[in-house]
């Protein structure tokens, strides 16, 4: 029987943490994943995550009873408050607890697969990998296009080429997915202009816009200002924005991974921002029945972590802290790594590597180069020449300069 089944290729992340994990070499290194690592590379517990963490353990009352069809309760009114902040007035929004980033989206592309059937979904080239892959699974028969997003030449957006490929080729319905902060992979974001310009856009095509949230306070550190385009877009289309377009209905796919290091706890939520109280009711009615006939109910733990930091004030201001922590190391491994490129005289324009934002940028590397850099120096980086500073130490950078410095020039 299963003889019929496809081969599929293995996912191309995991293989090389597999292959990475293999490694013996003493000096490997893995600039891979997308998961925060300390000043020694090891994962790192949030110090507010860890206090939200014993507090819950030692409550000797905590029970095991199924959580409410739409979530934790709590966790959800502190999701929604991180993602739109006071933005929301006028606006009818339904928020759903999802099994993380992968989850929210997830839901939304299931949502629109299954009710509104729009007939292509806009992906950024490049993304996020599981983009595709999770739409591809929802609803093979939507057309997964491409807008043009990152410029290898200037290692900038092409803005021009993504608002006319937008303008000239989407259709109405259509839905589009936007990295609201700190893009992966290429770790540069429009500016305020430009996203503008795509909620025009959006508004004139009669696009649905899907922000995919998963890297909040990793942009700026600061966790309102990595939500700008995301409470933009809600704003402007609340009626305050002097334009006769029809308020957008959009979508936020919110993860907990990266914001709390929560990454096996699975934390996250989907937001639905709807024009009307009715829309946003038979929203609630499908999402539910989406997650019913999927999961039947969340796990809690992780979401009680997340509602427990961010409604207390004492631990929220921890969190903040740590975000600052996070994104602060991140910079400084930016900083170490263009001053040893720069040192060694590294053929190529780095000056990206300090400017671009999150946890990732481009090295420009080709899938050659990228697997040369794996073989000789072991230090592993994803085919598409995606660097993680997650993964880069005061311990290792001057090694990974020289790698790329060797790699680059022979
Ligand atoms: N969106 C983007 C752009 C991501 O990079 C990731 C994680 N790599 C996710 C969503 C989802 O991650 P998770 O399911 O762990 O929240």
């Amino acid at each position: 029987l299963f003889d019929q089944v496809p081969a599929v290729p293995p996912d191309g992340t995991f293989a090389l943490v597999e292959a990475y994990r293999a490694d013996d070499h003493h000096l490997k290194v893995n600039l891979t994943p997308g998961i925060y690592r300390d000043e020694n590379a090891k994962p790192w517990v949030l110090p507010s995550v860890k206090q939200a963490r014993a507090a819950l353990l030692a409550d000797q009352s905590l029970n095991h009873d199924i959580l409410p069809q739409l979530g934790h309760t709590q966790f959800l009114s502190a999701a929604r408050q991180l993602a739109f902040k006071d933005t929301l007035d006028g606006r009818f929004v339904t928020s759903i607890q999802t099994i993380s980033g992968t989850g929210a989206n997830h839901f939304i592309a299931s949502l629109l697969a299954s009710h509104l059937h729009p007939k292509a979904v806009w992906i950024p080239d490049p993304t996020w990998d599981n983009h595709q892959g999770i739409w591809r699974h929802v609803d093979p028969g939507i057309e997964r296009r491409t807008y043009p997003y990152y410029d290898e030449n200037t290692f900038g957006i092409d803005g021009d080429a993504l608002l006319s490929t937008l303008r000239e080729q989407a259709n109405p319905g259509d839905a589009i997915i936007l990295h609201a902060c700190a893009h992966n992979p290429t770790g540069v974001d429009p500016s305020p202009e430009l996203w503008e310009g795509i909620a025009q856009v959006c508004e004139e095509k009669g696009l649905f816009p899907i922000f995919d949230l998963a890297y909040q306070g990793f942009a700026t550190g600061d966790v309102d200002n990595d939500a700008w385009a995301v409470r933009h877009f809600t704003t402007r289309s609340s009626g305050n924005n002097n334009n006769n377009n029809t308020p957008l209905e959009f979508a936020v796919a919110q993860s907990f991974s990266k914001s709390f290091g929560l990454y096996s706890e699975r934390v996250g939520a989907l937001h639905v921002v709807a024009r009307t109280r009715d829309g946003a009711a038979k929203v609630d009615g499908v999402l539910k029945r989406i997650s019913r006939a999927e999961i039947t109910s969340m796990p809690a733990f992780g979401a009680r972590i997340v509602a427990a930091v961010l409604h207390d004030p004492v631990l929220e201001a921890q969190w903040r802290q740590d975000l600052k922590t996070m994104s602060g190391r991140l910079a400084s491994m930016r900083k170490r790594l263009y001053e040893e490129l720069v040192r060694r005289g590294t053929p190529g324009r780095w000056g990206h590597v300090l400017t671009d934002i999150g946890m990732f940028s481009m090295t420009g590397l080709s899938p050659e180069k990228v697997a040369a850099i794996k073989d000789r120096f072991h230090v592993y980086l994803l085919p598409n020449g995606r660097l993680s500073f997650t993964g880069l130490t005061e311990g290792n950078v001057e090694y990974v300069a020289e790698s790329i410095y060797q790699i680059v020039v022979h």
